[in-house]
């Protein structure tokens, strides 16, 4: 067996294999290669999802024809100036883009520096170059690759369609121009625009923040945190969503590293710590964060695609991100926790003539009203009724509840008293009381019912009086529509509504009153995140817990007594409705032998 050296254009070939993966890794090296040229401007036009054609068009300072020549040869670069891999200001340094690109398809470079009479070009089609030669094209660079993995047809069985490509390309292309909101940046797709931003003027602060707002939607920009850090030379910069604007995954957190997008689990984690106390498990904030530091701090090669980075200390991001998350949470939060007092108070406040002043009643709120006066009770009876949701029922809906209903007190989960918190119902038994969490019941209904409905008769459902339109962007919409046969049959019709927009018609019966645009959002959300490879029937749980989330029954709802007794009764008619879908209970029994004890009546 002989060995020999591997002919260059096999070699560059192999490369390619790990630079560029599909469209989308092909516009994101041209792309960082115009951000490295200082470009001001960079139009992408796509042909076939990227597959046929991707052109990248910018004004930077471009390529002279001997530069032309060099740019496509193997690990040549004019961004590493010296040896140190540990000191890189560029996108770009592995100088392996173009020669990969030039392996596996049509590439053709048009370039003109600024002050130069005329512009050149060079061809390389499967390795082999012709050019440069003159040619006519102003300031700047375009470059053209066509017919990507020709040369690999292995490669080309691999890529999806061209809508998948497509919203891959945009990604990529979204998240360079979230991190350099001075570029302008345009993504057509043949058919027609996708995106466009202008560069961003002013202050780079409000030039991000207008830019984050552009691509991932204006209500972040109008309900973002500011986020500002440093410690031990690591800044932290950036925005992050307050808690109540939140997300089914978290595909809406992005992390940047030295102005390059990173996709990194230390995100996720520390994002998921920082807001611990202040969000459901299952849902996630939108954040959008900048760490800058020392270029020798981190290294951004151990991926050839350069997607990963590893921080030489881990651990003070972490913690810096955490910090930093908290406090602005912390500095929103006291905001939101005056109004929530505030509630509290007008609720007890009314009730305390009867009792002895400095009672111990008030000792749970934190809050001591020296002399009551007639004014404050007053202003908080006030307060009362827009900010019902942390009051107790009001004494109109408790009188609805007879006292003593034989009826109902002798089910298992006996009759409804009251809801507390706008959360827990609790009633009353023969021989003691019971707690129960509506929402995670709820959820455990609509999991159960659907399960044995799917199996039977299909899932009941009910048709909006008047059909909605739910706005999206256009792979979401295309996303949910793939998928309209499977919803159907888990109770939820809806159907593509011109481009970016589904149109619902039906909505499952269980879930009652909903509000069907945060439904479908959140779906397309969960959507996004499964990927293609599930049945929906296999995410059965998760877009249950979705659905119950926007059902009547959620968490901060207020239930009359009638509502309350049939969640009660459903409860006892369906198998495992004891725990929720992530196994908590759904209630809580306590016996008045217990509560009895813990008086220490016995
Ligand atoms: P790298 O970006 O890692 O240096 P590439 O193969 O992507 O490697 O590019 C090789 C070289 O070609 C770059 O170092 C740069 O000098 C030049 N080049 C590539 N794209 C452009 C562009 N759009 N404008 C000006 N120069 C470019
Ligand atoms: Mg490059």
């Amino acid at each position: 067996m002989a060995i020999r050296r591997l002919p260059e254009n096999v070699i560059n070939r192999i490369a390619a294999g790990e630079v560029v993966e599909r469209p989308a890794s092909a516009v994101k090296e041209l792309v960082e290669n115009s951000i490295d040229a200082g470009a001001t401007r960079v139009e992408i036009s796509l042909r076939e999802g990227g597959k046929s054609l991707i052109t990248v068009t910018d004004d930077g300072f471009g390529m002279t024809p001997d530069e032309l020549s060099l740019a496509i040869e193997r690990h040549a670069t004019s961004k590493l100036s010296g040896d140190d891999l540990f000191d890189i200001h560029t996108m770009g340094f592995r100088g392996e883009a173009l020669p990969s690109l030039g392996a596996v398809s049509r590439l053709s470079i048009v370039s003109r520096p600024p002050d130069t009479e005329s512009a050149w070009s060079i061809l390389v089609e499967g390795g082999t170059v012709s050019g440069p030669s003159p040619a006519a094209h102003p300031y700047g660079t375009r470059i053209e690759v066509r017919d990507l993995f020709y040369a690999t047809p292995a490669r080309l069985k691999f890529l999806k369609g061209d809508r998948t490509e497509t919203s891959q390309i945009l990604d990529v292309v979204k998240r360079l121009a979230m991190a350099r909101p001075d570029i302008g940046f345009m993504v057509h797709d043949g058919a027609r625009e996708r995106l466009r931003v202008v560069p961003g003027t002013g202050d780079l602060l409000d030039a991000r923040l207008d830019r984050l707002g552009a691509i991932m939607g204006r209500e972040f920009s109008e309900n973002a945190l500011r986020i500002e850090a440093e410690r031990d030379g690591v800044r932290l910069d950036g925005y992050a969503g307050v808690p109540t604007l939140n997300r089914a995954n978290s595909m809406q957190q992005f992390l940047f590293v030295n102005g390059r997008p990173v996709r990194d689990k230390l995100l996720f984690g520390a994002v998921r710590a920082a807001y611990m106390d202040f969000l459901a498990r299952n849902r996630h904030p939108m954040v959008a964060l900048f760490v800058e530091l020392e270029p020798r701090q981190v290294d951004i090669n151990v991926h050839p695609a350069k997607a990963e980075v590893r921080f030489r200390d881990a651990g003070t991001v972490r913690g810096l991100i955490i910090g930093a998350l908290k406090h602005a949470l912390a500095e929103a939060g006291h905001r939101a926790s005056t109004t929530v007092s505030a509630a509290a108070l007008g609720a007890v406040q009314p009730a305390a003539n009867p009792l002895p002043t400095g009672a111990s009643g008030y000792g749970g709120y934190g809050y001591r009203p020296a002399t009551p006066s007639r004014g404050l009770a007053e202003q908080g009876m006030a307060f009362q009724a827009p900010l019902g949701g942390a009051a107790p029922i009001p004494p109109s809906a408790a009188n609805d509840i007879p006292e003593n209903d034989p009826g109902t007190a002798a089910y298992p989960l006996g009759a409804a008293r009251a809801q507390v918190h706008a959360t827990y119902i609790v009633s009353q038994t023969d021989d003691g009381i019971v707690i129960v969490d509506q929402h995670a019941a709820h959820e455990r209904l609509v999991y159960e019912n659907m399960k044995r409905s799917l199996g039977e008769t299909g899932v009941s459902r009910q048709a909006l009086l008047i059909p909605e339109v739910v706005e999206l962007d256009e792979s979401a919409a295309s996303r949910l529509a793939a998928r309209a046969s499977e919803l159907a049959e888990l109770g939820l019709v809806i159907e593509a509504f011109g481009e970016g927009a589904v149109l619902v018609r039906e909505v499952p019966a269980l879930l009652g009153q909903i509000n069907a645009q945060a439904l479908i959002r959140d779906l397309a959300d969960e959507m996004a995140a499964f990927g293609d490879a599930f049945s929906l029937k296999e995410k059965l749980e998760e877009v249950c817990g979705t659905m119950a989330c926007h059902g009547s029954v959620r968490a901060g709802r207020r239930l009359n007594a009638e509502e309350m007794n049939a969640l009660l009764r459903e409860m006892e008619a369906t198998p495992h409705s004891g725990q929720c879908n992530h196994g908590r209970p759904t209630y809580v029994e306590l016996k008045l032998a217990d509560i009895e004890r813990l008086f220490g009546r016995r």
